[in-house]
């Protein structure tokens, strides 16, 4: 990739992107190849409404071919039959190679689904690598079990990994979400096959392209670009993929299972989605922190986030005030160029899903009061972009208080007390993340306690780190990503049992 000197001025960042290089291939049993179809898909920049490159459109067809490769490179043991110490050393050289291309990994990402550049390279990419690189290094320090048997018995349990992994994710975190899977998945000795989501293409295959330089072996990691309905059901439903790891809707989650229960029972997991609460009470000392934190929580990445904090569920004796602090801040979050480092929020994905959020906060008019924002917007005449809105006086029933709207729109509940809080928090389908701030330890611990939430926040909205597991209940899915838990998904328990001779 080209080499440009960078000091982050917007003019740099224009210069990079239109130099970068676009990958436009599919990856498979290490080549890059087109669709068996010949058929191409564009993959636009959200910010311009222009098209960034055509994309191979992997089918059923493509996707045989990428787990065939995949099962050869299995059976023939290339990878998983390598050191742990010998994988780990691969992956890491994968995680310097990209580092040593951050910044373009940074400009894809923003271009191909209009994320804030100065998002993508100051936090999304580096934290991709980061992740990559934990599991890397976990690898070679995991040991296994011996059972307590009668003498004269060895009983070895040991986790061994499944075979074909497939992995379907979606297009806000499109670096992370591809390494959340493919990290624990191919540190584990499994080989992969990964379909990005048809908005976000790019990263995924840059991601793959290095991987064969770092010396991951042809066939292990497999990237098949495409659509959900055609290459992503193949994948969930063949028979020889031992394994489906899946981040996107529930609504396409609900698919995965029954695809794997029409097909060969492969395992799933799934993280989906969520409309995590945020309660504020009125004991917490540092308003300022808490509302600097719910506005990030909800406005990162343009609410596309599934753990965002998109609930606001504040004492009554405070409400006025706190939301005051937010308003205040969300006026530095106004749309804007995602190459301009000083924009405060970057475009939608797709103009079909802006257009799906005007319609909540159409809804929200209706049953709410707007606090402020509430428009859709253009940059230099193009692109799909809202402003930052919030909602006050929302009842608990409303259609923004329940469903998750996946923008930059937050719903303000007001409370009581603590009981209303919590039951107010766990009024919801979905359990994936929840925040609470207090100053009260007893009160903070009481409450996460009765949050049904895979995790939960004190006096921190959605924290994130590999070193904690990452996941929800409910409808926000099964199984859990990051921390050394993500390698549980990816390997299965093999019990051997050896009698001897006394
Ligand atoms: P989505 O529509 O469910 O898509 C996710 C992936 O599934 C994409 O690769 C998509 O392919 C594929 N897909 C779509 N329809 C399919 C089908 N019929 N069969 C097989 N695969 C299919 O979700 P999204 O709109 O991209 O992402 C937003 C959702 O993801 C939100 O609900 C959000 O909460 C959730 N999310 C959850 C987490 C988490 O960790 N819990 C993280 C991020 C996002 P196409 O590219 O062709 O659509
Ligand atoms: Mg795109």
């Amino acid at each position: 990739m080209t080499e440009i000197a960078h000091t982050g001025d917007r003019n740099d960042w224009h210069d990079l992107a239109g130099a970068v290089a676009l990958p436009n291939q599919a990856i498979i049993d290490g080549r890059q190849v087109d669709a068996r179809s010949g058929k191409r898909f564009a993959t636009i920049n959200p910010a311009t409404g222009e098209t960034l490159a055509h994309i191979a459109e992997g089918d059923a067809a493509d996707i045989n071919d990428a787990v065939a490769s995949a099962r050869r490179s299995f059976d023939a043991g290339r990878w998983r039959n390598q050191s742990p110490l010998a994988r780990k050393r691969v992956l890491l050289r994968l995680a310097e190679l990209m580092r040593a291309e951050q910044q373009q990994f940074a400009v894809l990402e923003s271009l191909d689904m209009g994320k804030l550049v100065r998002d993508a390279s100051g936090n999304d990419i580096p934290t991709a690598i980061n992740i990559l690189q934990w599991h890397a290094e976990e690898i070679d320090k995991v040991y296994d079990e011996v059972a307590p048997l009668p003498a004269g018995n060895v009983g070895l349990i040991r986790r061994v990994p499944l075979g074909v992994v497939g992995a379907v994710v979606p297009w806000n975190f499109p670096l992370n979400m591809a390494i959340w899977k493919c990290g624990p998945a191919l540190a584990a000795g499994n080989s992969v096959v990964l379909k990005p989501a048809e908005q976000s293409p790019l990263t995924a295959l840059r991601f793959a392209q290095l991987a064969l330089e770092a010396g991951l072996p042809e066939g292990v990691l497999n990237v098949v670009p495409g659509f959900g309905e055609t290459a992503g059901q193949a994948l969930g439903r063949h028979m020889d993929v031992d394994c489906l790891a899946f981040t996107g809707s529930t609504a396409v989650g609900k698919m995965f299972l029954r695809y794997a229960g029409e097909s060969n029972l492969k395992q799933v997991w799934l993280e989906c989605g969520g409309k995590s609460p945020v309660i504020v009470f009125e004991d917490c000392e540092d308003l300022e922190t808490a509302a600097d934190q719910v506005i990030s929580g909800i406005f990162y990445n343009q609410g596309q986030v599934c753990s965002a904090g998109s609930r606001l569920i504040v004492q009554n004796s405070i409400r006025s005030k706190f939301l005051d602090l937010l308003v205040a801040r969300a006026a530095q979050y106004q749309p804007g160029d995602p190459l301009n480092p000083h924009s405060g929020l970057g475009a939608m994905v797709e103009a079909k899903h802006a257009a799906n959020v005007m319609r909540y906060i159409e809804a929200g008019n209706r049953e709410a009061t707007l606090v402020t924002g509430g428009n859709a917007a253009t940059i230099n005449g193009r692109g799909s972009f809202i402003e930052p809105t919030i909602f006050a006086d929302v009842k608990p029933d409303a259609i923004i208080a329940r469903e998750e709207i996946f923008g930059p729109v937050l719903a303000v509940l007001g409370f009581a007390d603590e009981a209303e809080a919590i039951a107010l928090a766990n009024d919801s389908i979905y359990g994936l993340g929840a925040s609470v701030w207090t100053d009260n330890l007893s009160r903070a611990h009481r409450v996460s306690e009765q949050l049904v939430s895979g995790v939960v926040g004190v006096n921190v909205v959605d924290p994130v780190n590999p070193a904690v597991p990452f996941g929800g209940f409910r409808q926000s899915g099964s199984g859990r990503d990051l921390s050394r838990h993500a390698v549980e998904k990816y390997t299965a328990l093999k019990t051997t049992w050896i009698r001897f001779k006394n």
